[in-house]
Parts: structure tokens; C-alpha cells; sequence
């Protein structure tokens, strides 16, 4: 088994960082995966409020601008050579985005369907069918994501109940479509997965679903949780239980996750990306990474396929914001059959025209699942067009067209073809 600091050596030198897909791209990520910088909770971790946290809610949304202003510039100097100041004696603006996302709670405004139910009384539920609890279908070392965030020893992949979508074909459905899979955690649990998976060699932490947007309260607590944080006995229990690769061997090493003496790692926020802007406002100064899913064209497939409405001007908006501001990325799509032509073209022609050098996985591995899956109990007759694998044609198609768009696509799709269709 490898040394700790061999796996930081390792992952940074790994060749995929030359290859042209993503030559130049992902540098923050790669340094802080590597430790040589400190993720963006550290440096939020550093700054003031500039507030007092009880004040009102719009008196925290200026601060959080004006903190956003602090934290730009700090995190361009310390990029460029200079040294992460100490945690904040006084209120941090990594509590005040953890305050932020409690109070948007009481309103619920995390995604797109601003749903405005109070979620802290849970009464009244939204689209999301969820009141104030989070809950954990599984967390493991995952070894199925692109080479760029699965790397040697893993994405540490942390997998939340539920969904604010209803993709009919949902390739996660198990965890997706039941709200009261896996198990309860708080955000000090979530933090101690996070904490644990990073001590284990994982080269990011993975927050995923189902979707992380409906969970960002106590996601953001969590990393709030983060600097400083030394698990209990009772801690490692109550996050032990929920990871599915418990007993596999994972030489831990402190020498992994620290950044000048404290907890580092890269957070990577890997969403259907169908949020508001106030939560990209707080995830901008939290994810060093982010892998949004753009799945469905500007026409109907959006309501069809997940009764999702706004979804193409939601993706768009983030997808530009993420742009405007210089964050790395990768961008998903999967190939849905028969929707080559209405989702796939215009999904590449888009980012052709707005962000051609953005690195695209083009995804193959479509298969009927959840409502789409003839001989599932949940099979719905309506989705049979979908009920089947892509065709090789289809891919080849969609290849095609990336590439004649002068996409970013090749590393990131082959590597991982299913089916080996590559032109
Ligand atoms: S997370 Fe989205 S779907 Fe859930 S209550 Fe909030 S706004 Fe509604």
C-alpha cells in the first residue's frame, strides 16, 4: 500500500493532467486535492462575517456580498504565493454561509422550484418531500467517476436521499425516488464521512444524490464543522455505519488531509445543477469543483421525461455564472435514446457556443432504470421509447457532432465507454 504522501504525488503527476482535454483547466482543484492550497471553506474559514449572525436576513445577504468581495481577493493572493491567515477569531464567513442556508431553509429557496415551505417546521412539504432531516443513502472511496476525481484512491462520494427532479429513467432510483433510504445524519455526522473519507486517501469530497441542493443546509454546516475538527469515538460510530466500504483496506494518513496543520480537501459539488442563485451565491465560496448534469435540450423532454419546469434557463444561468466566474468544471451529459436530436445537439451546441473549452463527458452507459425498466415493478408503459440501451449509431452521433463543435469531450467520454464506441 502506498505512503500517504506517495498518493498526493501520485494523483498530482497522473498524465491526464496533460492531455489536451484538460490542459490549463481544474488548476485550483488539482492543487488542493494535492494540498498545495487550501480548499475555499479554509480561506472563508480565515475572513470575518463583517455581521452579526441574528440580524436579518437581507443584513447577511449584503454581507455575504461584501464577504464575497474579501474572499475573491484573498483567494487570488494566496494562489499566487501568499499564506492562508489564521481561522477568524471572531465570527467567520463560513459561519454566515452556514446561517445563510438555515435561514433560505425556513423559506425554502434552494432550488429552482422555490418551493418557499417553511422545511425547519415541516408541515408543509415541497417538491422535495423533505422537512429538515438529512439522510444518507451510502458514502464510500468511489472508483466509477472520471479518472480526473476518481484518480488512485478514489472520489470520496457522500450520497444524499432524494430529489428535487423526477427523471423517469433515473440511474439512481434506489436512492432518488425513496426519501427515507439510508440512514439519518447530522451535519457533524457528514462531516466525520467527509473527515473520514479524506484520512483514507480520497482526492475530493463527492456531494451527490439523488441531489445535494435539497440537502446545502446541512452540507454547508457540515463544512462549517470542517476546520478544526477532530471526530470523537462516538463521531466514527455514528458515521462508520452508513459506509459501504467499512471493512475494505484504507491505509488512513493525517499527512493526506492537511493544509498548514488543518483539515484540506477539495469539495466538489455534483448536481442536476436546477438551484437558485442564492445557492450558488454560498457555493461559490465553498465547492473548489463542480460536476453539473446537463441532461435535457430547450424543448419539452424536461417536463416529459423529469416534470421539471424552467430546467433549460436554470442550467443555462448556472452554467454562465460558473463561467463568469472562473470556476473549474466538468460538464455531463448523458445520451438518452431517440433524444440525440432534441437534447444531446442542442446541449453540445450550447456549450460550443458558450464555454467550448469546458471539459465534457458525453456518457454512454444509459440503461433502463426506474420507470423505464420493463420487468420493474415501477415500469410505466408511457417511457417504453426509453427502454432501451442507446444504440451505437446514437453515440457515434453524438460523438460526432462534439467533435465537429470543437468540444473538450475525448479523455473524459472514451475512457470509460461502455460500449467502446469511439470514432
Ligand atoms: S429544496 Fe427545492 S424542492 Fe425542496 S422545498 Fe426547497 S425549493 Fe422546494
Amino acid at each position: 500500500m502506498l505512503a500517504p504522501t506517495a498518493r498526493l504525488t501520485e494523483f498530482d503527476t497522473l498524465p491526464f493532467w496533460h492531455e489536451a482535454d484538460l490542459r490549463g483547466r481544474m488548476e485550483w482543484y488539482r492543487a488542493v486535492a494535492a494540498n498545495r492550497l487550501p480548499a475555499k471553506f479554509r480561506i472563508c474559514a480565515s475572513l470575518p462575517a463583517g455581521v452579526a449572525l441574528d440580524a436579518p436576513e437581507d443584513e447577511l445577504w449584503r454581507a455575504l456580498d461584501a464577504g464575497t468581495e474579501r474572499f475573491l481577493a484573498l483567494k487570488e493572493h494566496i494562489r499566487t504565493g501568499a499564506p492562508l491567515p489564521g481561522d477568524c477569531p471572531r465570527t467567520s464567513l463560513l459561519e454566515l454561509i452556514a446561517e445563510l442556508a438555515r435561514r433560505m431553509l425556513a423559506h425554502c429557496n434552494f432550488c429552482r422550484w422555490n418551493c418557499r415551505v417553511d422545511r425547519t417546521r415541516g408541515e408543509k412539504l415541497g417538491a422535495c418531500k423533505l422537512a429538515a432531516g438529512t439522510r444518507v443513502s451510502s458514502y464510500f472511496h468511489h472508483g466509477g467517476e472520471e479518472l480526473v476525481y476518481r484518480g488512485t484512491h478514489g472520489s470520496g462520494t457522500i450520497f444524499f436521499t432524494s430529489c428535487n427532479m423526477r427523471c423517469a429513467f433515473c440511474q439512481n432510483g434506489d436512492i432518488s425516488t425513496d426519501r427515507l433510504n439510508g440512514e439519518e445524519a447530522t451535519a457533524r455526522t457528514l462531516a466525520t464521512m467527509a473527515w473520514v473519507l479524506r484520512l483514507e486517501g480520497c482526492h475530493n469530497i463527492n456531494w451527490v444524490g439523488g441531489d445535494p441542493t435539497i440537502h446545502l443546509h446541512s452540507i454547508l454546516e457540515a463544512i462549517a464543522l470542517l476546520p478544526g475538527l477532530e471526530p470523537s469515538r462516538d463521531d466514527l460510530d455514528a458515521a462508520l455505519s452508513a459506509k459501504a466500504d467499512r471493512f475494505a483496506a484504507f491505509a488512513p494518513g493525517r499527512e493526506h488531509m492537511l493544509f498548514e496543520g488543518g483539515f484540506n480537501a477539495p469539495m466538489l459539488w455534483n448536481s442536476n445543477f436546477f438551484m437558485t442563485d442564492e445557492t450558488m451565491k454560498l457555493l461559490r465560496l465553498t465547492m473548489d469543483v463542480w460536476l453539473p448534469d446537463f441532461k435535457f435540450g430547450p424543448g419539452r423532454c424536461a417536463i416529459e421525461l423529469a416534470r421539471t419546469g424552467w430546467y433549460w434557463d436554470t442550467l443555462t444561468r448556472n452554467l454562465l455564472l460558473l463561467r463568469e466566474w472562473g470556476e473549474d468544471f466538468t460538464i455531463r451529459h448523458l445520451i438518452m435514446p431517440d433524444h440525440v436530436e432534441c437534447c444531446t445537439a442542442p446541449v453540445l451546441d450550447w456549450i460550443a457556443t458558450h464555454m467550448r473549452e469546458a471539459p465534457v463527458n458525453i456518457m454512454d452507459q444509459y440503461h433502463p432504470d426506474n420507470y423505464c425498466a420493463p420487468g420493474d415493478a415501477k415500469f410505466m408503459e408511457r417511457y417504453r421509447p426509453l427502454a432501451r440501451r442507446p444504440r451505437r449509431e446514437e453515440i457515434l452521433a453524438a460523438y460526432r457532432h462534439a467533435r465537429e463543435r470543437g468540444l473538450r469531450f475525448e479523455s473524459l467520454s472514451y475512457e470509460r465507454s461502455k460500449t467502446g464506441v469511439m470514432l
